[in-house]
């Protein structure tokens, strides 16, 4: 609620901000007026316009006003008339840095990171076949990660540009995914420890005088750890300013929260010039339960210390209706301003039921 409009409400004047600010201050935190509900949508060209015209109306009547949809500019432009008429807002959730299959990235070999085992991502791909991710560091990366968001921003009705892999490769998993790939990352193993590219290591080398990987144990080097967040943000802000010139909003999917993302994937996304933030607080990554919401959602939001909103993103697969409604009350009890699902696909059913029961469409 405007902070005027509910003044006006009370029968306060003006003057009574001035002597009313716990006042306003907890009628902001209390509020649950503007919590917004989002979804991440994998995009299917294969559906028609009306079994999507199907599934965001029920969307809508789950209360879910924010769709973060993938697939391109196709996918863009058949759900965003559909969704403005149901009062629905899109963001268009595009991938930033890993670029699986990317043919004008792979024109240009020397654009892949390289790890410290001295492996181009580009041939050898860490985890999963999927895994080909560019170096932040180098300008015709910058620019063409730039102007592949920018070029999205003339699509009709489309209200920002949602980043995905904003971050190096994952040099540390989720420790709920070691088992997964018979790991136990304890410590930075070189084969997952990126960049160490002729552009990371120069420039490093030109602004602290020493080659990174002239050092013993480069992952205990603060330096070089700091280098590389820097160089993510300083990509992120890049990105920012551009797609504010055209006029929309910039939002990114990161990891839980500040501490842990800059430990496992280089991602200090506290220091990122974003409208607004969705850290995929997916607790049964981390062997937690729903409780751990509220800690990861809080710890964000006290990182940032008001820069901008936080969403907190739910992994709905392994999460049961029941629990629904309990993830939501420990997000607001972090200080979320509102949260997204992952994804589409997995809101059917008895768990779009549990939507439906709490009453947020109407
Ligand atoms: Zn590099």
């Amino acid at each position: 609620m405007d902070k005027r409009h509910f003044l006006k409400n009370l029968g306060l004047g003006a003057s009574a901000a001035l002597i009313a600010p716990s006042l306003l201050t907890s009628c902001d935190s209390a509020s649950t007026d503007s919590f917004k509900f989002w979804i991440w949508i994998n995009g299917n060209n294969k559906k028609t316009l009306d079994e999507w015209k199907t599934e965001l109306t029920s969307l809508r009547e789950a209360g879910i006003t924010g769709l973060l949809v993938g697939g391109g500019r196709n996918m863009l432009e058949k759900l965003i008339p559909i969704a403005t008429e149901l009062g629905q807002e899109v963001h268009a959730w595009l991938w930033t840095l890993n670029r699986p299959g990317d043919k004008k990235a792979q024109a240009h070999p020397d654009w892949y990171t390289v790890s410290r085992k001295g492996e181009s991502s580009l041939e050898v791909n860490p985890y999963v076949g999927y895994y080909q991710w560019l170096c932040p560091s180098k300008p015709e990366v910058q620019e063409f990660v730039k102007q592949g968001m920018v070029d999205h921003c003339d699509i009709e009705g489309l209200a920002g540009i949602h980043l995905d892999y904003v971050r190096y490769c994952d040099v540390i998993l989720p420790n709920g995914l070691w088992a997964k790939y018979d790991l136990v990352q304890d410590h930075e193993m070189p084969e997952f420890d990126f960049c160490y590219c002729d552009t990371c290591r120069g420039s490093f080398k030109a602004q602290h005088g020493y080659d990174p990987k002239d050092q013993e144990d480069p992952s205990q080097d603060e330096k070089w750890r700091k280098y590389r967040w820097d160089s993510v943000t300083q990509l992120v802000n890049q990105i920012s300013e551009a797609v504010h010139a055209e006029g929309k909003l910039l939002s990114a999917a990161v990891f839980p929260y500040p501490e842990l993302a800059r430990k496992l994937v280089r991602q200090s996304w506290n220091e990122w010039n974003l409208d607004m933030v969705f850290p995929m607080i997916y607790h049964n990554f981390y062997e937690e339960e729903v409780e751990w919401i509220e800690y990861a959602t809080a710890q964000g939001v006290n990182t940032l210390n008001g820069r901008f909103p936080l969403n907190t993103g739910i992994y709905l697969p392994p999460t049961q209706p029941h629990e629904i409604a309990k993830a939501i009350e420990a997000a607001k009890a972090g200080g979320a301003k509102g949260m997204s699902f992952f994804s589409n696909g997995s809101l059917k059913d008895e768990k779009l039921a549990a939507f439906q029961q709490l009453g947020m469409g109407k």
